[in-house]
């Protein structure tokens, strides 16, 4: 298996490499990042927790727009009421899928404005990747949010480090498991995703987006495209599942 491990890290490596796109914050070419640019990006991942990322993004652009563009974001949603927040869900154009993940964006407001003066950058600033995880996680962030926050920082340049976990979500849960072990790893076992990636690279992040485009676009839930997918040559799940999927060999 140690050999296939590699070589699955190295062809996600090869092929699906580099860095994502986190927004405006992904831009700042070596300028300091501005606090409203740092607040619109933290708002934007929170409505990425249990959401599509295209959307949650699109979401909370539009919300952001929607409370009138402002620097200082975290201070205007937190001078609502928590009630007032609460009834503008609709209003607001139903911000995230669930209520109770807009409604999360009230409680992180006042936190933020409490610990952090209302400025996300003082969550990160100055600290390594595995602090700015713990206050993230304080935040209540979510689990998974907070490791994605984190690599998303690393990419733009906002922290240093050598070293942060996946995002264990769907996708990735779902190409590792199938990769590796020949089923996918259950939602419920991220913690067992996010060592199997800790096990294929020293830097688990530098495989978050390749698994992720992986997922989106050939491994998906159901019928996963194997034949157009670059990992199928070590891929366990293809060489259990190939033949009776095509009704041939699996050999590739
Ligand atoms: S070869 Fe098939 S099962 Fe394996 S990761 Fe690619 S799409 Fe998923």
């Amino acid at each position: 298996m140690g050999n296939d491990l590699d070589r699955i890290a190295a062809l996600l490596l090869e092929n699906g490499g580099g860095k994502a796109d986190w927004g405006d914050i992904s831009h700042l070419k070596g300028v300091g990042c501005p606090k409203g640019v740092a607040n619109r990006f933290l708002l934007c991942c929170l409505l990425d927790w249990q959401s599509d990322a295209d959307v949650a993004w699109r979401k909370g652009e539009e919300l952001a727009m929607k409370l009138g563009d402002p620097d200082d974001i975290w201070t205007t949603i937190s001078s609502f009421s928590k009630d007032q927040w609460d009834s503008r869900y609709e209003e607001l154009g139903r911000p995230h899928r669930f209520h109770r993940g807009y409604r999360r964006l009230w409680a992180i407001a006042n936190d933020i404005c409490v610990r952090y003066d209302g400025d996300a950058r003082r969550i990160w600033a100055g600290k390594s990747p595995f602090e700015a995880l713990i206050h993230l996680w304080a935040l209540g962030a979510g689990d998974q949010i907070s490791r994605m926050i984190v690599g998303a920082l690393r990419d733009s340049d906002q922290i240093k480090g050598d070293s942060g976990d996946v995002k264990a979500d769907l996708h990735i849960c779902r190409v590792l498991g199938r990769a590796v072990y020949g089923e996918e790893i259950k939602a419920s076992e991220a913690t067992k995703a996010i060592q199997l990636a800790r096990t294929l690279s020293a830097d688990p992040w530098s495989l978050d987006l390749p698994l992720w485009n992986v997922g989106k676009s050939y491994c998906r839930p159901t019928n996963p495209s194997c034949e157009s997918c670059y990992l199928r040559p070590h891929c366990d799940y293809h060489h259990r599942h190939g033949a009776e999927r095509t009704g041939g060999s699996s050999a590739i």
